[in-house]
């Protein structure tokens, strides 16, 4: 997207919450509107699940773990499919090994409705492989390979079968090379108290910047200006970083940082955006 088509995005989204001539206390006030109401979908279904709870159908123990590891959204899906595995059944074809799960009303189904499908189990039984495709295509287990892990009495989803994308931890995936801070890699061995300090210091001052527009504001603009000073002082390395210790030092390379500068530059367009619009007479 170029600079013109952001600032006539802008534009547009922000007419839409307030007129061109409103005092800039009005404005900001709008604004803060505009951004709660533009929260993403996930976000939005994080605070519902949060807020809510969800409710069991069955109240087996597959369905109470997927009830705490999915957001609400995804496990209103999960309990579909867990009720229509219940429309099927299964018969061994090698134990524990490969299974045939039929829908039980055939007869009621669409001539060109498929009824039967073959579930591959691997050895450890912890991925389960439909041919119906559903779970390479959307990432939820179907109702087939779902009606077979009841038939081996899972009390858990495996691993294999949990896109992290559609969980409550969701939020916590990073770029590649900040992959080292998510939160299920673990604190890294080699922490210094000097990272530790940095860390703790950087989510303050997110927590506090988060708190309103103009902080919000506030922090980019100085985000902006503290990573323009970091970079060229970052070329003279000592040894000590957390990237040299962990032997994936790859900020350096112009390749490695191109993520992050893309990143800031789409943040800095986002930014001018904002600006130009506030002084914008149109
Ligand atoms: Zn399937």
């Amino acid at each position: 997207m170029t600079s013109t088509q952001r600032i006539e995005s802008s534009n547009h989204l922000l007419k839409g919450y307030v007129s061109p001539g409103s005092p800039m206390h009005l404005f900001l006030r709008k604004y803060e509107k505009l951004q709660f109401d533009r929260e993403s979908e996930e976000s939005f279904q994080e605070k519902r699940t949060t807020l809510s709870g969800v409710p069991l159908r069955l109240n087996i123990p597959i369905e109470r773990h997927a009830s705490k590891i999915y957001t609400r959204s995804m496990f209103e899906q999960f309990s579909e499919a867990l009720y229509k595995s219940f429309a099927h059944q299964v018969d061994v074809i090698e134990h524990r090994k490969v299974y045939k799960v039929t829908h039980l009303d055939a007869a009621a189904r669409e001539k060109w409705s498929k009824i039967v499908f073959i579930v591959n189990v691997d050895d450890e039984a912890r991925f389960f492989d439909c041919e119906c495709g559903t779970f390479e295509h959307s990432g939820m287990v179907c109702c087939h390979s779902l009606k077979v892990m009841i038939e081996f009495r899972l009390a858990k989803i495996p691993d294999k079968h949990v896109v992290k994308r559609w969980t409550r931890d969701a939020r916590d995936i990073l770029l590649d090379h900040l992959v080292r801070y998510q939160k299920d890699r673990g604190s890294p061995a080699s922490d210094t108290f000097r990272h530790s300090q940095m860390w703790i210091r950087a989510l303050e001052c997110v927590r506090l910047s988060d708190i309103n527009v103009k902080c919000y504001d506030v922090f980019m603009a100085m985000m902006k200006e503290v990573y323009a000073t970091l970079l060229p002082l970052s070329h003279d390395k000592d040894g000590m970083g957390l990237e040299e210790r962990d032997g994936v030092a790859k900020m350096a390379s112009g390749t490695a940082c191109s993520d992050t500068v893309e990143h800031v530059k789409a943040l800095v367009e986002d930014w001018r955006s904002i600006i130009l619009f506030r002084h914008c007479s149109c």
